[in-house]
């Protein structure tokens, strides 16, 4: 039976990718040596890695601005102490939107002073916080872009004359952005770019050297850019892999053909959890994430009956993280058209069967 993922994280990955992923573990471009096997410093590796440092910039539309792009290691999760050991001299201002963001504050708590700008605490993230105002005197300003537990998303940008950082872990390269507006965006690759194991980072650099610490090899922007990723050895599987997919997008069109589609997907299901009373949408209306849509059944007593039902269907990863419960339809860019109809068809059947 056909499949259809939804799941929030590791997530669906272009068929045509994992096909070409899986050849070149037993053969790299008929050179009769596996991708894993050969070392990271040859021709045909290195080829891979400038590829997709190219790719990012190009998709992102970024060549020539000042970026540099690296592969690292240690997922988002080491980006939240990363950026803040890098760039956190005395304050530093968080947008916080729930899990993720809370958990780069509680990292840069240990570098300096945070500010929490805005929060959507008080009603379980279910918004995006607006009207707050942005201190001046800051080392940068951190907000998470789209909130993969919650089903939100940032649809306009804070202005601020201080580093704009930025958590695109679950929807970069899902939207047409003024990417230039970011002096720091980072993604684990495993929501919209490949395998987990690699984390994405777009840095400026001329944001960098400006704290007076000592920033450990590892843990060092300046190192890995002087390296040009190459540090220590990149995991050279999932940096090939999100090559692939970044070839894939391009291909489709980039961004904006991408994006057309991730609104028609969102769409379709959005008003079917509008119009059916069955189910209720979880986060608030004007802040509703393409990628992540979150609702719930409303009653309860129904859910043996749907979940069922989504099993028949061939139907994989709806349910809710445990801090929001209920239900969540992740739509990355893999994810078809046709998977989000199947979907909307299950629940339309719930309807008449309530
Ligand atoms: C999944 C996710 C993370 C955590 O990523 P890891 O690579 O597991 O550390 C961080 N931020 C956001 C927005 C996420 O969706």
């Amino acid at each position: 039976m056909k499949k259809h993922n939804f799941s929030a994280g590791p997530c669906i990955l272009p068929k045509d990718v994992l096909l070409k992923a899986s050849e070149a573990v037993m053969d790299l471009n008929g050179s009769g040596l596996s991708l894993i096997e050969i070392s990271h410093r040859s021709k045909d590796f290195v080829a891979i890695m400038e590829r997709a440092r190219t790719l990012v910039l190009e998709l992102l539309q970024l060549e020539g601005k000042g970026y540099q792009v690296l592969f690292l290691q240690g997922g988002a999760s080491m980006q939240f102490l990363m950026v803040a050991y890098n760039l956190l001299e005395t304050k530093a201002g968080y947008l916080n939107t729930g899990t993720w963001s809370d958990k780069a504050i509680k990292e840069a708590k240990l570098f300096g002073e945070v500010v929490e700008v805005g929060s959507s605490k008080d009603e379980n993230f279910n918004y995006i916080p607006k009207g707050y105002a942005v201190p001046s005197g800051l080392d940068f300003l951190h907000l998470t872009s789209n909130n993969t537990i919650y089903g939100t998303q940032f649809k306009k940008f804070p202005t601020t004359d201080a580093p704009l950082v930025c958590d695109m872990s679950s929807d970069i390269f899902s939207r047409v952005l003024d990417f230039s507006k970011f002096d720091l965006i980072y993604a684990g690759a495993q929501k919209n770019m490949g395998p987990a194991g690699t984390t994405l980072v777009v840095i400026k650099e001329e944001i960098l050297g400006k704290v007076s610490r000592k920033i450990p090899s590892m843990l060092d922007y300046q190192v890995h850019i002087n390296k040009e990723s190459m540090f220590n050895t990149p995991p050279v599987f999932a940096v090939y892999t999100s090559m692939l997919t970044l070839e894939w997008l391009k291909n489709l069109g980039g961004i904006a053909a991408i994006e057309e589609l991730n609104e028609k997907k969102a769409q379709l299901l959005y008003s079917e959890i509008d119009l059916n009373p069955v189910f209720e949408g979880y986060a608030n209306k004007n802040d509703r994430s393409i990628m992540n849509a979150t609702f719930n059944l409303a009653e309860e007593g129904l859910k043996e009956t749907f979940d069922t039902m989504l099993k028949e269907a061939g139907i994989n990863g709806l349910n809710g993280h445990r801090s929001v419960g209920g239900y969540r339809a992740s739509m990355y860019n893999a994810l078809s058209l046709e998977s989000v109809g199947v979907l909307v068809d299950v629940m339309s059947e719930m309807e008449r069967k309530a």
